[in-house]
């Protein structure tokens, strides 16, 4: 987004706050936290700065707080603990990109358009860093995937993003990049307490769950090395004592109750549950779930039990931070009410849209306790393995009905029990892509990137192309 700040600065972005805060109190339910402490000068408070840690491929059924029964997360759970912890978590797709496209924007896949290795979030989108930047605060990135670099797009908004741990070469699989995500965040954050006149926007990005699994001395013992889902519980464990020291930092330096933390995860795993292994291949729960809580002044830690979208957290930003947001409207929608212990009317309908390979047309919606997927893709142009979005082929689609509560591992296909709620949740399903590809209009094109050899290299020892 290039056009400039739509407030006044930093003191805009303070009276702002407050003012946002002041119309959250307005109701039965508890208020948050003021940003700052009533009657405090401006010149001396300190707005509510925002902590955003996202760790790659963790699926939400292995952390400890969400049932797993193995310790892989004692600091994700201890922070979980003190949030509020969104049980049952969507993300938008089964891979990074669109993933945190939709973190970013508030928009699904139809929405933003990164459905593919070359898609980049144009310009023109209004992100999270960018309407924050706006607002006043400082804003920072580090990062350690490709996906997340600034040539697709999602770098927007950040005065400082740190893309050194972006590693794209041959053996970006097995790089090991925790200890230094969490040494740069921690970095970033002294910086910014010794600077406390301006409030943040940290993201640190993790990368270590993804494959290739590697194994930490010390840690990944304790969970075996034998099989792929005991490194890969390894490796979350290894993620999680980094996690744990940008949380300690982040209390040592007394900036832990001025600060919003959001812990969020961009989609799973999967480990031969429906034939499959890695992600960005299917729609089940084993990657479209996702871990997603938020840390707010002022909100007592509950857990959330109605499906939520990670698209809805950047609404509930805007609406924690009293800032109006950007100026085209968001598919997702605030989380503040359900933070408050409040009831929804309707439930939350999450979309799913995988499209990442040539052949790959796969979308899912989910709401309240049933699973749609609708699956369009062509097996014969799949089979190549090549990324793009060129070639489609009409293909009859097919559909599956999964009731979670009852079935919560999708073994059994009920479609052809209940066609009304498949009718009824394909229609919902048309409604919310429809809705996206009518704000996708608001934005420009962009040409799909020319990737490198490298860049390809890169991408198929990470697994997403044969
Ligand atoms: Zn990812």
């Amino acid at each position: 987004m290039t056009r400039g700040p739509r407030r006044g600065g930093l003191a805009g972005a303070w009276a702002l706050t407050l003012a946002g805060l002041a119309l959250l109190g307005c109701g039965s339910d508890p208020a948050p936290t003021p940003a700052r402490a009533p009657g405090s000068s401006p010149a001396t408070a300190r707005a509510t700065n925002v902590l955003m840690i996202a760790v790659d491929t963790l699926r939400a059924d292995r952390v400890g707080a969400l049932g797993y029964g193995r310790p892989t997360t004692p600091h994700i759970d201890e922070l979980m603990s003190t949030s509020v912890l969104f049980e049952q978590a969507q993300s938008s797709s089964s891979w990074t990109l669109p993933a945190f496209a939709s973190v970013f924007t508030g928009l699904t896949s139809s929405g933003h358009r990164c459905f593919e290795f070359r898609s980049s979030l144009a310009p023109s989108y209004e992100t999270m860093a960018e309407v924050l930047s706006a607002n006043g605060y400082r804003t920072g990135g580090v990062v350690s995937h490709v996906f997340l670099g600034a040539r697709h797009g999602l770098a927007q908004g950040f005065e400082h993003y740190d893309e050194e741990l972006v590693f794209v070469a041959r053996e970006s699989h097995q790089k090991i990049s925790s200890p230094a995500v969490a040494d740069k965040a921690i970095a970033w954050l002294t910086e910014r307490a010794n600077e406390p006149t301006q409030p943040f926007f940290l993201l640190a990005h993790f990368f270590d769950p993804h494959h290739k699994y590697q194994r930490h001395p010390g840690v990944s013992e304790s969970f075996g090395t034998d099989t792929q889902r005991d490194l890969y519980d390894g490796e979350i464990a290894f993620t999680d004592q980094h996690v744990g020291r940008v949380l300690s930092a982040l209390a040592s330096l007394q900036l832990a109750e001025h600060t919003i933390v959001i812990f969020v995860s961009d989609h799973g795993e999967e480990f031969f549950e429906h034939g499959q292994r890695g992600h960005g291949k299917a729609l089940f729960q084993e990657t479209s779930r996702v871990a997603l809580s938020i840390r707010a002044p002022g909100f007592e830690p509950r857990r959330v039990s109605p499906v939520v979208r990670s698209l809805d957290v950047a609404p509930t930003l805007y609406e924690l931070l009293g800032l109006p947001g950007p100026s085209l409207p968001m598919q997702g929608a605030s989380l503040v009410g359900l933070m408050r212990g409040a009831r929804e009317q309707a439930p939350r309908g999450a979309l799913l849209e995988l499209r990442l390979k040539a052949g790959s047309a796969m979308d899912a919606f989910v709401q309240g306790r049933w699973k749609l997927i609708v699956d369009q893709s062509d097996a014969g142009l799949m089979h190549a393995g090549e990324p793009g979005l060129g070639e489609r082929r009409t293909v009859e689609p097919r559909l599956h009905l999964y009731d979670l509560i009852a079935d919560p591992d999708e073994l059994t296909d009920v479609a052809a029990r209940h066609p009304d709620i498949v009718q009824s949740l394909r229609s919902a399903l048309d409604g919310a892509k429809q809705r996206g590809v009518a704000a996708s209009r608001h934005f420009e094109h962009l040409a799909p990137l020319d990737l490198t050899h490298e860049e390809l290299e890169s991408l198929r020892q990470l697994g997403y192309t044969r």
